[in-house]
């Protein structure tokens, strides 16, 4: 195993709300992730080094060993169930909830209730859990969409301020989870690189404390 640290990361709101967190652990990238074309960004630490995926491929980079660490929001973390991962800190940034949603003035709905969704694994966990049989309509972006032509008579999707869904007619129904972003670690990583990433963790954690 090398000795370079590997953390992914994906672009936007995970990694503006991660960097500062990232310095207080002493990590800073020496390019600008948001206007370098880079995948592989080096930082001010030698060893360390920051990969930057796409949003839903974090837990699959970390938990086949591209990357020792990656910083995931719960969201994506928990349309991959099975994944063998370490979770050991929830950063508490990107915070949101994962909701319905339907047509304000929807009325009645015959038949089974079509949702339209990406996050498949969590909306079909949540309608089993009600014992209320569904069709998933699995959707890429866009959900909100869905209902306002008639593709699905809901969605399941991230909520923050809800002015997405309100912009769009749509208002949120029923509470799913609590989203927050999650460091998560490579299991043979946690093993090998024992001491440098339990630093980095406990650098992490005292950065959260101090927010
Ligand atoms: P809002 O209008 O503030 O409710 O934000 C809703 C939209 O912003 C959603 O459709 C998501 O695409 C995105 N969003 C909000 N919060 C998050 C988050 N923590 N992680 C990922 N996407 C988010």
């Amino acid at each position: 195993m090398s000795d370079i640290l590997t953390l992914a990361l994906s672009k936007g709101r995970i990694f503006e709300e991660t960097l500062p967190l990232l310095k207080a652990a002493g990590i800073e990238p020496i390019d600008d992730p948001e206007t370098s074309r880079k995948l592989i960004l080096d930082t001010n630490q030698p060893d360390v080094r920051l990969i930057i995926v796409r949003a839903s491929d974090v837990p699959t980079y970390v938990e086949y060993g591209g990357a020792d660490l990656g910083i995931a929001g719960k969201d994506v973390l928990l349309e991959h169930p099975n994944a063998e991962l370490y979770e050991p800190v929830d950063l508490k940034i990107a915070c949101c909830k994962l909701m319905t949603a339907g047509k304000i003035d929807e009325g009645q709905i015959k038949g089974r209730l079509k949702v339209a969704t990406k996050f498949v694994e969590s909306t079909r966990r949540f309608y089993a859990s009600q014992g209320q049989q569904v069709d998933i309509i699995k959707l890429y972006g866009s959900m909100e969409l869905a209902p306002l032509v008639g593709l699905a008579d809901r969605i399941v999707d991230v909520v923050d301020t809800g002015n997405t869904l309100r912009a769009n007619g749509l208002v949120p129904m029923e509470h799913i989870a609590d989203i927050s972003s999650r460091l998560v670690v490579n299991k043979a990583s946690m093993k090998m690189k024992h001491a440098r990433i339990q630093i980095f963790i406990d650098r992490v954690r005292k950065a959260i404390e101090e927010q």
